[in-house]
This record gives structure tokens, sequence and C-alpha cells, in this order.
């Protein structure tokens, strides 16, 4: 469930330098024991993907592939301002670019057919509960396991942080809260990194959420 009010920003935040070491970490090749299995699908998400026309709280898709390819909106209502989007080119970039996924930024996004552009990040409260920052949702099933393009939506107004986007992100290749995940885990378990709900602005992803998508993709 997309439910996770930001945090006011702590003390904490001025850590924004442990992405940079995370990112080290995952490049040096250390074969991680996963903490618990937080990858859809799990005993406790069973779900079933499907194409949804907004967000409607139900996430259970894994991204069709390992190619991972991203467009920020650019025009409309929908679009993201610079700053916005340099936070999502930064995460994709520096935190999901070094895991098994190739990342890569699609300049020009595909909408229809089999091989559509994978995530499309909006700047929109559409659809979003007033307590949710953002939400993912599939756009297009490939299949019941696998979605060929989903949606970020996250609200405007200071929500684009690095911990609201790698929490969408991971939304969008599979990964899921703590009490989805098998064994369960709390909700605001830390060794969730920014799939822990509710999500502090400066979250990355960290060994368990590296683990699962590594041996996933
Ligand atoms: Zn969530």
């Amino acid at each position: 469930m997309p439910k996770f009010p930001v945090k006011r920003l702590s003390l904490k935040a001025i850590s924004l330098a442990a992405v940079t070491f995370t990112t080290v970490a995952v490049t040096a090749g250390v074969a991680w024991a996963a903490y618990t299995d937080n990858m859809y699908p799990t005993t406790y998400q069973l779900g079933s993907c499907r194409s949804e026309s907004g967000p409607d709280g139900e996430i259970s898709c894994q991204t069709d592939n390992s190619a991972l390819n991203y467009y920020t909106d650019a025009s409309g209502t929908n679009a993201l301002e610079a700053g916005d989007k340099s936070v999502v080119v930064n995460v994709l970039q520096n935190i999901y670019g070094p895991t098994d996924l190739t990342v890569s930024f699609d300049s020009t996004p595909s909408y229809s057919g089999s091989a559509e552009t994978d995530i499309i990040y909006e700047e929109s409260t559409v659809g979003l509960s007033s307590s949710a920052a953002g939400a993912t949702f599939c756009n297009n099933a490939a299949d019941t396991r696998g979605c060929d393009q989903q949606y970020v939506r996250i609200r405007g107004g200071g929500y684009y942080t690095t911990g609201v986007t790698c929490h969408e992100t991971g939304h969008a290749v599979g990964l899921l809260h703590g009490q989805q995940a098998s064994p369960r885990k709390a909700n605001n378990d830390e060794a969730l990194g920014c799939m822990e709900t509710p999500t502090d602005s400066f979250e990355v992803l960290d060994a368990n959420n590296i683990s699962n998508i590594n041996s996933t993709y």
C-alpha cells in the first residue's frame, strides 16, 4: 500500500553521502544472504499483476525483464520540474544502476506495442490518497508476474526525494513492504532500506533489496 507520509527532514538527512557508500558496496559484488524475501510474489502477496487505469493500492508486478528504461514526463500537467528530474536520474543511475538491472534513460518513450518504456515518472496527485507521497501502478501487464509499463506518480512540492523515488521505483521492479515480505517484517524495519514505510527522504536500496533484485533479474 502506498501510504507513507513523508517525514520532516531530520538530522539524518545529512547522510546523503550514504548513496555513494552503498554504490561501492554493490559493485564490490558481495554475496548477501537475503534478510527477507520482499520480491513479489511472496506468500503474503500473491496477487496477480494486471493492467490498472490508475493507482488503486494494488502493487504486485515485477518489471518484464532486466533492461529497465525510464522517462520523466516533460510536458503537460504531469511534467517534472528540472530538480525533480535530476533526483530521478540520480536514483536510477546511482542506486539502481549498480544492480543487475540494466538502467537507461529513454529519451524517445514508447507508450504502445510490446516494448514500452518500463517506467514513466509523473508529478501528479491524481488517484493518490491524501496520506500518500506517491504510488506506482501497472499500465500494461505483460503477464501475471511482469509489467511492460509502469507509472510512478509522486506529488510535487518537495516530495520527489531520493527516498520516495527509490521506494516507488522499488515497487515498479517488484519490491514489497515488510508486511508482504516472507518472513514478514515490520513496515518500518530499517533493513528494508527505501522500501521501509514511512520512507525517509534519504533512504537508498540497502543490501536486502539489492539481493532480491539481483536474484530476480
Ligand atoms: Zn509503498
